[in-house]
């Protein structure tokens, strides 16, 4: 399919919150050959979108043009003596396209990240993981178009800087992700499961592996009870997944807090840090409990979910109730994770991230 230029249209429905007004332009590249020509007819560097599950759009939509990847496809490499073997991926793939392909070729390194959202473009952004592993573990290269530079470019997985849902990327319209390669490891078996949760699933010690394909159902019903799979919820299905980081904590905090059965995970960038979850019960949100008109805590898992009647302007004004209520009864303040797109006229609080 070629490349579609459209005026006026609804960003709603090309996110996961079904928020937010229109976008001025927006361009739906399928091809990355044809990524060139349409960079001659847009003079400033646009808002990307993937499948919108990270984002929350402005009511009054976003006056940048907005780039939509819906380039798809992947090439798997031959794998080396070591049994390592390069995966060539598009932006637009899905990600969870991407896990199952990776598992039914018996390749390990991405089973945890099964049920994840999104296109396979977007998870560098935020270093995108889950019960134990991360973009960072497999991601090579990714190759982009470089806006300031106004060429191709292609950065190393160093140079992506990926941190705890963090990288280069992270709320800069600097670079247009068009491909990625990853390298994964062929192998029966799941890498060491480490989280509880999934552990308890499969009836295996911490540490244990098991087949790839039965971590990723384990993963996947886990999410499921949480809500953190599209789809399998219909009351809670207007969702972004986490919408607040796990704060990072010192060790003697750590201590304090594990002694009161916080969860407190370590992540592979050397930060320790504690769920964002367990703070929001502790400052008295409920599951299901109202925050503004449309917008709640979900009944499965204590992150905000959209309803009927909610409006992008009421999510962020939930986002700032809770971020408020956290720091007045924990004294820590959540940093927001997903990202604001559009044009925003409301004060943006301490701890709330700038439009991209
Ligand atoms: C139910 C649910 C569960 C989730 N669980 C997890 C989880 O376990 N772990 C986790 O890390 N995340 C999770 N997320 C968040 C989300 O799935 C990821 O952040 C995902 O990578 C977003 O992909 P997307 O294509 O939807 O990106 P979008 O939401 O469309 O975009 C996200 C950001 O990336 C930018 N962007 C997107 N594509 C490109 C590109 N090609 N080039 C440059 N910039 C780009 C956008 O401008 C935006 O700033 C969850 C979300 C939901 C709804």
């Amino acid at each position: 399919m070629r490349t579609r230029v459209s005026h006026g249209v609804p960003l709603a429905p090309m996110t996961t919150l079904g928020l937010g007004g229109p976008a001025s332009v927006l361009v739906e590249l399928h091809d990355s050959a044809e990524f060139v020509e349409l960079v001659g007819s847009c003079p400033d560097s646009p808002v990307c979108l993937g499948s919108g599950s990270n984002v929350l759009v402005s009511d009054l939509g976003c006056d940048s043009p907005v780039l939509r990847l819906c380039n798809q496809g992947l090439r798997i490499g031959t794998p080396d003596a070591d049994g390592r073997v390069l995966v060539e991926v598009q932006a637009g793939h899905l990600l969870t396209d991407l896990v199952e392909t990776a598992i039914a070729e018996g390749f390990s390194g991405m089973e945890m990240l099964a049920g994840i959202p999104g296109t396979a473009g977007a998870t560098p952004i935020q270093n995108v993981g889950a019960y134990g592993q991360e973009v960072s573990d497999t991601l090579v290269e990714v190759r982009a178009w470089d806006w300031v530079l106004g060429r191709h470019v292609t950065l190393s997985a160093r140079e992506c800087d990926l941190r705890h849902r963090s990288s280069v990327f992270k709320r800069s319209r600097r670079w247009t992700l068009l491909s990625l390669v990853f390298a994964l490891r062929r192998s029966e078996l799941s890498a060491p499961v480490t989280y509880g949760a999934v552990t308890d699933v499969l009836g295996i010690p911490v540490g244990g592996r098991v087949p790839l394909a039965e971590a990723a159902e384990a993963v996947l019903t886990v999410r499921r009870r949480k809500g953190m799979v599209l789809g399998c919820t219909e009351t809670d299905r207007r969702s972004v997944g986490s919408v607040f980081l796990s704060p990072e904590i010192d060790p003697a905090h750590a201590r304090r807090l594990g002694a009161r059965n916080a969860p407190v995970n370590s992540f592979p960038d050397g930060s320790t840090r504690v769920s964002a979850s367990w703070l929001i019960q502790q400052s008295g949100f409920g599951l299901n409990s109202p925050i503004v008109d449309g917008v709640r805590i979900s009944s499965l898992h204590p992150t905000l979910v959209a309803d009927a009647g909610a409006s992008a302007t009421a999510f962020r004004e939930a986002i700032e109730i809770v971020l408020q209520q956290v720091l007045r009864c924990t004294g820590v303040r959540l940093t927001v994770e997903i990202d604001l797109l559009g044009t925003w006229h409301t004060a943006r609080e301490p701890g709330a991230p700038e439009p991209v």
